[in-house]
């Protein structure tokens, strides 16, 4: 296998006293999108803000492309090819679609042309609604803008929280596609959070998942589905 272009060695996060990651380790291969999954306030959304820094993890190291990227400030960590899409889909309300697009640039300090025609073949929607207020956007139209507002930084590493959160089953799919198409299509490394575990193991090459701040399985999507772990904790027993 090739190196490892994210790896989390041994993490921990803490707020106040509170230990939030407890010694986490996990690795994403160039190419690959790799699954979180966990219940709730297990740590995952903890997880990807330590990997851009905010907080910071008070043990263990992240390493980035070969770089240990711990100590490195978040505008550094942005710049040096990771974006997050929040969860939550926090888009600016009263901006419009276009202009949300050309602030996901400017954190890196990019040209945005070639962001805008990537994303508006991958979200046509999105072109339609150029000019309108992103507040007055769908719920999904909404979490396809915070992930082309992600894209349009042109990251190396795509950090994706919670996609589906709130979402009627039919546009959950169709963001799951999306973040499929554009694996297979740019070959871009996706690293996801979700307890939508079906879709989301479906969706992954590689899944681990998250119990109070510790990784406790891993292995393919495949895998992971067939775990009666899995199936009795976050698949309904199905
Ligand atoms: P969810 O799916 O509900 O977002 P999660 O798996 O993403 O859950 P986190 O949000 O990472 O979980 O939270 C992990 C733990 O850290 C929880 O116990 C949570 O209460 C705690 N926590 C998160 N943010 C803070 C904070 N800013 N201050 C104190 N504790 C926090």
């Amino acid at each position: 296998m090739s190196a490892p272009l994210l790896e989390i060695r041994d993490v921990s996060t803490f707020y106040g006293a509170v230990e939030a990651l407890k010694g986490v380790s996990l690795t994403v291969a160039p190419g690959e999108i790799v699954t979180l999954i966990g219940a709730n306030g297990a740590g995952k959304s903890t997880l990807l803000m330590t990997i851009c820094g905010d907080p910071r993890a008070r043990a263990g190291r992240v390493i980035f492309d070969g770089q240990d990227i711990t100590e490195q400030p978040t505008h550094r960590i942005v710049r040096g090819g990771i974006a997050q899409s929040p969860e939550g889909r926090r888009v600016f309300p009263r901006m419009s679609v276009h202009e949300n697009l050309l602030m996901g640039a400017q954190s890196s300090g990019i040209n945005p042309a070639p962001g805008l025609e990537q994303v508006f073949t991958l979200f046509p929607r999105l072109k339609e609604r150029e000019a309108q207020r992103a507040g007055t956007l769908s719920g999904g139209e909404q979490q396809m803008l915070a992930i082309a507002r992600a894209l349009m930084a042109q990251p190396r590493l795509l950090l994706l929280d919670e996609p589906s959160l709130g979402l009627a089953p039919l546009v959950s799919r169709q963001i799951f596609q999306a973040i499929r198409r554009l694996n297979a299509e740019t070959g871009l490394t996706v690293l996801l959070v979700e307890q939508n575990a079906n879709q989301a193991l479906r969706l992954a090459h590689r899944g681990y998942v998250l119990v109070t701040g510790r990784i406790t399985l891993s292995g393919t999507g495949r895998e992971l589905l067939a775990r009666p772990e899995v199936r009795d904790a976050y698949l309904g027993g199905h």
